[in-house]
This record gives C-alpha cells, sequence and structure tokens, in this order.
C-alpha cells in the first residue's frame, strides 16, 4: 500500500464530501476532541458549525486554536485524511455577522434534520444557547491509500 499526499484541491475535495469531523481544542496543556457534524464553505476557506454552549465553546473561547480531522474511510487500506489547523471564531447575531450567518445557515439548510444531534437535547435538559462558529483553514495537509488495482 502506498500512501500519498493530497493537493490542496484534493483535500477540499474530501471536506466538501465530509459531514462529520473530530474537533481538537486545547485548555492548559489539556487536548479535548469530539465528533461534530461541519459544511465546508470554499467561498470563506472554512468549516461552518454549531453547538449548544458546553465544554468545547467554552474551551474554544478561551483558545481559538484548533485542529480538525475529517475522513473518508472504507477500510485500512482505502482511506483519505485531511488534518486542518485553524481558529475559532463563532458568528453571532448582531448585523455585522448577518451575512455570514445566512451563508452558514444555507448551507447546513442542504442537509436534511441538519440541527442533529449538534443541538438536541441532553437526556432531559434544554439548551439554553446554540452558538454559530465557523473554524477559518489556516493550512492544511491530506493524505491518501492508493486505489485497490482492479483485476
Ligand atoms: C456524528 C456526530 C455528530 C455530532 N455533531 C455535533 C455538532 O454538529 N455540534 C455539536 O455541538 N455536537 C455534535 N455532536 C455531539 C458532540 O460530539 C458532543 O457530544 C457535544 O457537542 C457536547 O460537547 P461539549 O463539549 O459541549 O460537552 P458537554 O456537554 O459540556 O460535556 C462535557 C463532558 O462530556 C463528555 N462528552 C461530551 N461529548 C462527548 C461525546 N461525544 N462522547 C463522550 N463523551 C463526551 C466529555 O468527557 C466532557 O468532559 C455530534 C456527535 C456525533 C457522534
Amino acid at each position: 500500500m502506498i500512501i500519498h499526499e493530497l493537493t490542496p484541491a484534493d483535500c477540499a475535495e474530501v471536506l466538501s464530501r465530509g459531514s462529520v469531523a473530530r474537533l481538537a481544542c486545547c485548555r492548559m496543556n489539556q487536548p479535548y476532541v469530539v465528533p461534530v457534524s461541519f459544511v465546508y464553505d470554499p467561498r470563506q476557506v472554512c468549516l461552518f458549525s454549531f453547538s449548544a454552549i458546553g465544554k468545547k465553546v467554552e474551551w474554544m473561547r478561551t483558545n481559538p486554536s484548533v485542529c480538525v480531522e475529517v475522513e473518508d474511510f472504507e477500510d485500512r487500506f482505502n482511506w483519505a485524511t485531511v488534518v486542518v489547523f485553524g481558529r475559532y471564531d463563532e458568528i453571532g447575531d448582531a448585523p455585522k455577522h448577518q451575512e455570514l450567518r445566512q451563508r452558514a445557515l444555507h448551507l447546513f439548510s442542504e442537509r436534511s434534520r441538519w440541527w442533529l444531534p449538534g443541538a438536541a437535547k441532553l437526556g432531559a435538559s434544554e439548551h439554553q444557547n446554540v452558538v454559530v462558529y465557523r473554524i477559518h483553514i489556516d493550512s492544511m495537509t491530506g493524505r491518501r491509500t492508493t486505489r485497490p488495482e482492479t483485476t
């Protein structure tokens, strides 16, 4: 098996097809990784997502530097993965954010039941607040295996 580096265009293609990522943030030398849904916006060069306010949002507000991994995984021999280094940026309700928020909501709405599971209830408790955010992509790398030979 040979593993190849992906070009930036290939990385963008993996992100476009992806919908679930591993989002890693860090506070006081303690990493924290959770799965999240996302949409890639090539126009803004960012990933959009949303979340109820909890640990990851609190941590990313303290330290906006994040790492995100997206994978297109078939099996051990057939996969592509992209690692993004970026910055958390919350998209509030203020008029200055309106265009960006609309863009994010438009992209989310192309997916059915897009608000799940990010805005689902945890047990019996109601979420007070859901935040929309983007991860600015500062840099990214990608790798993939060779496709299996057809015989
Ligand atoms: C396929 C998929 C897609 C998802 N999409 C989104 C999304 O778009 N947006 C979103 O906000 N969330 C999404 N989630 C849920 C997400 O993984 C977190 O569980 C959730 O966001 C709560 O994270 P928090 O940091 O706010 O944790 P809090 O509710 O503050 O809980 C804190 C503690 O709970 C534990 N914990 C939190 N999440 C998990 C977990 N998944 N597994 C095990 N332990 C956990 C941790 O130990 C942490 O210390 C998705 C999950 C899956 C599986």
